[in-house]
């Protein structure tokens, strides 16, 4: 069994406690236990940071991207194993854990040659003799909360570039997935790193979470998570003026016209409601179907939920695997009461499932008739549950789409350049999908949302130096040679 320690200052620690991680697969499977940091392990973690920084920033740019480099490379090289872990922790099947820890080691390789790429600007002065020079130079100590459903990916796309563009790492990571953020430091803690460069706290998110977020000595924070841990933390930050990131819920719209390539349209909506067992911020969670293809759509949709084989997460040829924990299972149960009591029809799933291993399963749960104002279509439930809303036409399906407080991302299938455009510009999110799931990006372009879903600068391709530096304009007045 693993016995994960904390990386704090350059050393393996143990904590005040430990706590199991258990397979949500399989409850009598105990992947390993792991450290709890004390509050007092985050004031050592950033005091190191805070040195090994200066030492980082100096170091150059060759040195940081081969450590980048190094550690994109083992992810990749690592995926089948390291992604046979994330599954067995989490819950995702072993083909989303593999590919997980995959696109993981991009983002480090990206942003190892991002890393060489942090080119500044210079400028004409409106002053004769004076030269402006525009540089991007690290933050300092960044603090990193991550979430448990992309507990490598997500945690990758914030590490990465906060090392690349010359910052020191805070991390604490969430803690029903403590095996996969302990595999990852275990990687980079073996890198030609200066002592404390990146640190790893483990522990329960409103003690040492949060005693993070309060740091004095923290210069920026990147959060992924529900929005009301993130309002409480950009609190905390504001008060003392920390440059913040935070991801947040969706309610993405799935949006299927009468034109569409029908059974691609069924396709990508049964990917983008039950991959992951529906806990992505991308999700699907809401079918906006044109009224003539409505019940033709619906009746493909209900046969291929009700085919999708529900399982184990590492059996083969299973195609949902559990939730991550017995409250997330209870919470969404709850949600499907609530669809019920709000009068929407249950036509299939929703309830738990009892099956050889004993886990935290349910059957993929599919509403109809849904009306946009009930709680289900305005809540993030992050379950694999979702609703279908009929609309008239485009117009009403755009006003459906919007018509939550989020706006992640939102797709449409149809084959008429003319609607998708359309839908396009009038899509109040930040990603939009064109005969594609809502679910499923590219590493290398700016990841992020509008409104309730996202606050400061977006994540992810060349956007990320947004956030990870901060802009020095110099004026040099050189004077006249001698
Ligand atoms: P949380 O927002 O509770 O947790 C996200 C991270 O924040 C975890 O590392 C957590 O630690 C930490 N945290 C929790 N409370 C605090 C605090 N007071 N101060 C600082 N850090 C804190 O999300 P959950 O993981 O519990 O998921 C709950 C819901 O959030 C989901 O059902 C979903 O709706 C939404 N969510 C959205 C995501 C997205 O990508 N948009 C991702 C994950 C969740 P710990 O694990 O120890 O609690």
């Amino acid at each position: 069994m693993l016995n994960g320690q904390n990386f704090i200052a350059g050393e393996w620690r143990d904590g005040a406690d430990w706590v199991e991680d258990v397979n949500p697969s399989d409850v009598t499977d105990i992947v390993g236990r792991f450290a709890q940091a004390r509050p007092s392990d985050i004031h050592d973690a950033v005091a190191a940071a805070q040195s090994a920084q200066r030492e980082w920033a100096a170091a150059g740019l060759e040195a940081r991207a081969a450590v980048l480099d190094a550690v994109g490379r083992e992810l990749m090289a690592r995926s089948k194993e390291l992604g046979e872990l994330l599954s067995r922790e989490e819950g995702k099947t072993l083909p989303e854990g593999v590919g997980e820890v995959y696109r993981a080691g991009q983002f480090f390789t990206y942003f190892a040659a991002e890393a060489l790429r942090n080119l500044g600007g210079s400028a004409d002065s409106v002053r004769a003799g004076v030269d402006v020079v525009i540089e991007r130079e690290p933050l300092g100590v960044v603090a990193i909360i991550s979430p448990w459903n992309f507990p490598i990916a997500t945690a990758s796309w914030k590490i990465a570039p906060a090392l690349a563009f010359g910052n020191a790492v805070v991390w604490k990571p969430a803690s029903v997935t403590p095996a996969s953020a302990w595999a990852l430091a275990e990687i980079i803690s073996r890198q030609a790193i200066p002592k404390g460069l990146f640190n790893l706290v483990m522990g329960s998110g409103s003690t040492i979470g949060r005693e993070l977020a309060a740091n004095a000595d923290i210069q920026g924070l990147s959060f992924t998570g529900s929005g009301a841990v993130g309002s409480g933390i950009a609190a905390l930050a504001a008060a003392r003026f920390v440059k913040l990131q935070l991801e947040m819920g969706s309610k993405n719209p799935f949006v299927v016209m009468d034109d569409s390539d029908l059974d691609r349209a069924v396709d990508l909506a049964v990917n983008g409601a039950f991959g992951g067992t529906g806990q992505k911020c991308t999700a699907s969670s809401r079918l906006i179907v044109h009224r003539p293809v409505h019940d033709a759509f619906v009746e493909k949709f209900l046969a291929k939920t009700k085919a999708l084989k529900v399982g184990h997460a590492l059996e083969a040829g299973v195609q949902m695997g559990p939730v991550v924990s017995a409250e997330q299972l209870a919470a969404n149960l709850d949600y499907v009461a609530l669809g019920k009591s709000e009068r929407a029809e249950l036509a299939t799933g929703g309830e738990a499932l009892d099956l050889a291993h004993k886990g935290h399963y349910m059957a993929p749960a599919v509403f109809l008739n849904g009306r946009s104002r009930m709680r289900i279509n305005q809540e993030e439930m992050f379950a694999p549950i979702t609703c279908v809303i009929q609309a008239d036409d485009l117009e009403e399906a755009i006003l459906l789409a919007n018509d939550t407080p989020y706006g992640l991302t939102a797709g449409i299938a149809t084959r008429s350049l003319a609607r998708a455009t359309k839908f396009r510009h009038a899509s109040r999110s930040g990603c939009v999908m064109v005969n594609l799931a809502t679910a499923g990006t590219d590493y290398h372009v700016p990841f992020g949302g509008v409104r309730g879903s996202s606050y400061g600068p977006r994540e992810q391709g060349r956007s990320a130096a947004e956030f990870y530096t901060q802009v020095k304009t110099s004026y040099i007045h050189a004077g006249a040679p001698e």
